[in-house]
């Protein structure tokens, strides 16, 4: 719905775009003509018969007929080529008229039309570079290609004008898509912004009631555990549900409201250490091993340690996941800079594709069948927290890094 609604809209600004450039074109182009070839002569005393050689009259009624052939590809719908037909259309008329009045005379080049450097100075209306480079690379070398067969040097005055305007149009150009691609980011972040704030406000008012009777739930299950020992084969199972609806539940209301953060020196070395203890009976099951580096005595690190734990927890078991045939798994730390504590996670496992790349971090995005798609969401939001920085680097099938990189005192 969305998109359609956007692709008509665009439509819509092309088919202004072309409007005005077939009001442009038309007026500017016959005006010129009707002033240079029988309005001037006149005033000068020259006779009206041999004011326009080359392909004569026959030039206005092709220009006629792309015309109309012009509004029927409107009219169809076939907008987009509308502006390749005319710049086409008008190069070769252009090329072939000119051919026709020189060869064979002694006369001398003149500029063409001045509607070819309105073409140039309206390319940008269309935002479009592709266009752009067709309108000012096509005049540019229809004149060279002229002077080339007519071995006339009086080319080069109108080449050299196209360059100069085409440098200026060229600027309008980037300039007109570095304000529509800032335009397109700000839209995006928004949307992203309101997405989490929809499901901020589900989650704070869903979450709560959910937690106190899983709560209650966890608590009966154990207990009947405790009471029937003997029937208990289900109960583990239960339990281990129950934390993960648990665990979901957790995610979703930290996105719904950003906690306070309590910073306070903490050892990675423990972090990590927990992290590992956390994840190794899923890692033991997939046959991962894991390798932990780090580069001599670290020092403290300023953080919400339990929330850190949250972040290498998903990171970890982010990496187990991706590897169903087992591997290795390679954690270093190091010191950046002095000044910056860096946690890399490298995997072996199936990476991650160019185009879900992007989707990384969107709430609900996920490619595991029990997945959630909120684990890297929260990761990063409690980072960006801690003002540190997530890098994902991975290739397909190779495996993937996950960089984590934090400051090591927050002032
Ligand atoms: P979930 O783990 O519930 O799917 P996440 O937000 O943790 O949600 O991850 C989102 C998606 O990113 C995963 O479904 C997976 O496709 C991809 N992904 C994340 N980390 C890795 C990794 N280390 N290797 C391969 N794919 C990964
Ligand atoms: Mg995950």
């Amino acid at each position: 719905m969305k998109d359609s609604n956007k692709s008509s809209k665009l439509i819509f600004e092309e088919r202004k775009a072309i409007i005005l450039f077939l009001w442009l074109f038309n007026l500017i182009f016959f005006s010129w003509d009707i002033f240079y070839y029988y309005c001037r002569p006149y005033f000068n005393g020259a006779a009206l018969s041999d004011s326009r050689d080359g392909l004569g009259l026959w030039v206005y009624v092709i220009l006629v007929g792309v015309l109309f052939a012009a509004i029927y590809y409107i009219k169809v719908g076939n907008i987009y080529i509308v502006k390749y037909l005319y710049i086409i259309s008008f190069l070769i008329i252009d090329i072939i008229d000119n051919l026709v009045r020189y060869i064979g005379t002694t006369e001398h080049f003149a500029t063409g039309n001045i509607v070819e450097v309105l073409l140039v100075i309206f390319s940008p209306i269309f935002v479009n570079k592709k266009y752009f480079w067709t309108v000012s690379i096509g005049l540019i070398g229809k004149d060279l290609l002229l002077g080339l067969i007519l071995q006339d040097l009086n080319v080069l005055p109108p080449v050299l004008i196209y360059i100069t305007i085409s440098v200026l149009a060229y600027v309008l150009l980037i300039r007109f898509y570095s304000y529509i691609n800032s335009l397109t980011t700000v839209y995006e972040e928004l949307r992203q912004k309101e997405k989490l704030a929809v499901i901020g406000q589900m989650a704070a008012g869903i979450g709560h009631e959910i937690r106190n009777p899983l709560s209650s739930l966890r608590g009966f299950t154990q207990l009947q555990q405790e009471r029937y020992p003997n029937t208990n084969d289900y109960y583990p199972i239960m339990i281990q549900e129950i934390d993960r609806i648990n665990s979901i539940v957790n995610d979703l209301m930290y996105l719904g409201k950003p906690r306070v953060i309590h910073f306070e020196k903490a050892s990675i070395e423990e972090i990590i250490a927990y992290t590992l203890s956390i994840t190794q009976q899923q890692a033991e099951r997939q046959g991962v091993t894991v390798e932990t580096i780090m580069a001599g005595p670290l020092p403290p690190l300023d953080c919400d340690e339990k929330q850190l734990k949250q972040v290498f927890i998903n990171l970890i078991k982010n990496s187990i996941e991706s590897m169903s045939q087992g591997g290795r798994i390679k954690i270093k730390v190091n010191v950046l800079e002095k000044t910056k504590m860096s946690v890399s996670i490298q995997d072996e496992g199936c990476g991650i594709s160019d185009e879900n790349i992007h989707n990384l971090g969107e709430p609900f995005f996920t490619t595991k069948t029990d997945g959630t798609g909120l684990g890297l969401m929260v990761t990063n939001q409690i980072i960006k927290e801690h003002l540190g920085v997530l890098n994902i680097n991975s290739e397909c099938e190779k495996g993937t890094r996950v960089e984590v990189i934090l400051p090591i005192i927050h002032s």
